[in-house]
């Protein structure tokens, strides 16, 4: 008896193994093993974790096939999650063993829970009566006390868990077990049963748009079957398919009503899965969860520890996990019981993954949906001209929420020219905007100085003979970090001091720096302001979560006059005191050849102005700008965001630009320059002509031409949105042969040109 086993590794497809005999499923069921089963098998010397895909294809002879080695005590993966995993292979012409990968993860996570010894008072416990100095003998101190004391009206708990509630060491714990007065009890950890709770509290009173909202959505999410019989058919249907773009100004309660949502999805038994940009930095997010359901969400991201990350994936794959939370990663986690998706600020580019399987989340996330037949939510202020384009053409479901909830109004927005309002020589902060952020923090309020340049210069150059310091494995100038006293390439991590005399002319003490980061904004308003207290918020001085809510608590308590912050400040925290918003640099994002330029640099900035007036203060933007007239400015400025994504939409169809076709990036890279030319060259040879549909420029030097010491040449194709692209770049790409040392990538649905 033969099943077709995909192994979790960048393998072209399933191969054939050996089901022994006798060998018994995860149900207890006999051979053959049924589909979605999660087996070890071996794979050349190794051993691997990998899933029965379907019945073996025969065409190997039996004799020849290798064995099973073991099946995993877990849950099977759904029918529809397999398909979807093919599904996104195909897609985005990955090998469906390295989707796998994402979806079964690393081989640690299919360990068996490791055993845990907790701790409880004896059956017959002695109890430490009154003033008693000892106890059976046992010399109780004040912290033994302490123990027994707390452990008589808790559960077992963790050595730790115990001493905590105790507020003892975890040796106390230890010593009172030798001694026999605590009990050791050692359990295997099953998939914590947290059953869905029955009695949500109940949440906000709605508005009238937010009640229709939430209303569409919850009925989305009944209309999905009923969990048990969906299960017992052993397939889902589309019909339960639903995709929505909710669509609101940040503030509008966009939050509050994909809430409602979830919690039709936990009363019904189901799971719901909510993607969020930043999940490491989203502490506000999951406090509002808890505030609002009464119980946590399974958090999944790269911060969760290994033993975390198993547990979780377990009660995913088992169903009893009824929410999820994670950044992009979590849309592979198995979810038999599926009944709603959310992308929330489905429009950032974080959900994009630009390495290894190259996909969208929040693209895959409707896919998925699709598949299982449940609704999708994508959630945004400024939502991407993809998604608006969908909802135009009628395939998504458009809910808009056009004014903040209750009394907090939009903040006002205005541009500072800084061809008039200049700022000294070698500073940033133009005259007129250092007086409305005193003026701000008389009326005791707080500001926020926004750039998206991490570092304190983002180039450093040599005034003697104007060399410039670039990174030695890519195109990039390197930036200067002076708080830990570096530059660094932020594009491979390089890193080295200032060097003592130029390399080019030799002259000492000759660099300067060119441009500002915020820690020069920092410097800057120190010293303009030297009795404030201001903070950094960036990603290279906020590493965790902890780190991050410590922060977002400082600034909400008022411990803090001015934030200084690059795009992690954008998202999603609600900061009630702030009532001013500055944009060192509007202009930043318009240079560049990337189509979405415009789109982008129009989220980004709305979203930071987004940040201000959230509650009773009303707020104000600044933008400084050189170009008070670009479009872009103009919109933020008139707030008319629906015109400015109208023209920009038009601008799309005329141009021929996704949404209105599909486009794909082949990106050729190779440690030698001359090899990866020339694998490029062969492909603009054979590159498909003759066909209307399909158009292919390049191949060009990549803007990041060295990346990580690689010699990078790109090739984009544009097509007629029903041309088969993955065929087409099939069949192109296998024409042309590739050296080792070289490696092709497909990007579809390209984000990122550089
Ligand atoms: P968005 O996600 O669109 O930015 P939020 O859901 O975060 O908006 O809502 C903004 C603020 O208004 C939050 O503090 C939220 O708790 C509050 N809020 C929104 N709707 C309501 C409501 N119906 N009742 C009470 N508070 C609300
Ligand atoms: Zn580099």
């Amino acid at each position: 008896m033969s099943v077709s086993v995909l192994v979790a590794a960048p393998l072209p497809r399933a191969f054939d193994y050996r089901v022994p005999d006798g060998m018994a499923g995860v149900d207890g069921g006999i051979s053959p093993l049924a589909s979605g089963t999660v087996v070890v098998v071996p794979l050349g010397r190794r051993e691997v974790v990998g899933v029965v895909w379907g019945p073996g294809s025969d065409d190997v002879a039996p004799g020849r096939l290798k064995d099973i080695v073991a099946v995993l005590d877990l849950p099977r993966l759904t029918r529809s999650f397999r398909a979807f995993i093919d599904w996104v292979a195909r897609y985005v012409m990955a090998p469906p063993g390295s989707v796998l990968r994402l979806a079964i993860g690393s081989p640690a996570l299919m360990d068996p829970p490791r055993p845990i010894t907790l701790y409880a008072l004896p059956e017959e416990s002695p109890s430490p009566d009154g003033e008693a100095s000892d106890v059976g003998g046992v010399r109780l101190t004040a912290a033994r006390r302490r123990v027994l004391t707390a452990a008589a009206g808790l559960p077992p708990l963790t050595a730790s868990d115990l001493a905590a509630e105790a507020g003892v060491g975890a040796g106390v714990i230890k010593s009172l077990a030798d001694h026999g007065l605590l009990q050791r009890l050692v359990r295997t950890p099953q998939s914590a049963v947290e059953g869905p709770p029955t009695d949500l509290p109940p949440g906000p009173e709605l508005g009238p748009d937010q009640q229709a909202c939430a209303d569409a959505l919850v009925e989305a999410v009944r209309r999905r079957p009923d969990p048990a019989s969906a299960d017992n058919a052993g397939a889902e249907d589309e019909a339960g398919f639903q995709p929505f773009v909710l669509d609101g100004v940040t503030g509008s309660g966009k939050t509050e009503v994909y809430f409602e949502a979830i919690a039709e999805a936990v009363r019904q038994g189901r799971q719901a899965l909510v993607l969020l940009p930043e999940i490491a930095l989203s502490t506000q997010w999951l406090e509002r969860f808890r505030h609002r359901f009464g119980f946590d969400p399974r958090a999944w991201h790269s911060e969760v520890t290994s033993a975390r990350r198993r547990e979780t994936w377990r009660a995913a794959a088992a169903g009893t996990a009824s929410v999820v939370v994670g950044a992009r990663s979590a849309l592979f986690l198995p979810l038999p019981k599926l009944g709603l998706i959310v992308v929330d600020e489905e429009h950032d580019g974080a959900f994009k993954q630009e390495d290894g399987v190259v996909y969208n989340a929040r693209d895959m996330a409707v896919v998925r949906a699709k598949m299982v037949g449940c609704p999708v939510v994508l959630a945004s202020a400024t939502p991407s001209l993809e998604t608006l384009g969908n909802a135009r053409a009628g395939r998504y479901r458009h809910l808009v929420l056009p004014d903040r909830h209750g009394q907090a109004v939009l903040p006002h927005v205005e541009t500072v020219d800084l061809r008039r309002d200049r700022p000294p020589r070698g500073r940033f902060i133009a005259p007129g905007v250092v007086d409305a952020i005193r003026e701000t923090m008389a009326r005791e309020e707080q500001a926020m100085i926004f750039l998206n340049r991490r570092g304190y210069a983002p180039l450093t150059l040599c005034s003697a003979c104007g060399h410039r310091l670039e990174c030695p494995n890519c195109t990039a100038w390197l930036v200067e970090h002076r708080l830990s006293g570096r530059l660094m390439c932020h594009h491979c991590g390089h890193s080295s001091r200032l060097p003592p005399k130029c390399e080019s002319c030799g002259a000492e003490e000759s660099f300067v720096p060119c441009g500002p980061g915020v820690e020069r904004i920092a410097e800057e308003v120190a010293d303009l302001f030297p009795d404030a207290r201001s903070i950094i918020m960036a990603s290279d001085v906020i590493h965790t979560a902890a780190q991050a809510a410590d922060m977002i608590a400082r600034v909400q308590s008022r411990d803090v006059d001015l934030v200084i912050g690059t795009q992690l400040v954008a998202k999603g925290h609600n900061f009630p005191l702030l009532s001013l918003v500055v944009v060192v640099d509007s202009d930043i994002g318009f240079e560049g050849g990337d189509f979405r330029a415009f789109e982008r640099t129009y989220q980004l900035l709305s979203q930071v102005g987004g940040r201000s007036g959230r509650a009773e203060t009303s707020g104000t933007v600044l933008l400084q700008t050189r170009a008070p007239e670009h479009p872009v400015i103009a919109a933020l400025t008139s707030g008319d965001r629906d015109g400015f994504r109208d023209d920009l939409l038009e601008e799309r169809r005329r141009h021929g630009l996704p949404p209105f076709t599909r486009m794909a990036a082949v990106i050729v890279s190779g440690p030698d320059a001359a090899t990866a030319d020339r694998v490029a060259r062969d492909l603009g040879r054979t590159a498909p002509a003759g066909d209307p549909a399909v158009s292919v420029v390049g191949p060009a030097p990549a803007p990041l031409a060295l990346l990580r010491g690689r010699h990078r040449r790109r090739l984009l194709m544009t097509a007629d949105r029903r041309v088969p692209i993955q065929q087409v770049l099939n069949d192109w790409i296998g024409k042309v042969s590739v050296p080792a040392s070289v490696k092709v990538t497909v990007d579809v649905d390209p984000y990122s040109f550089m």
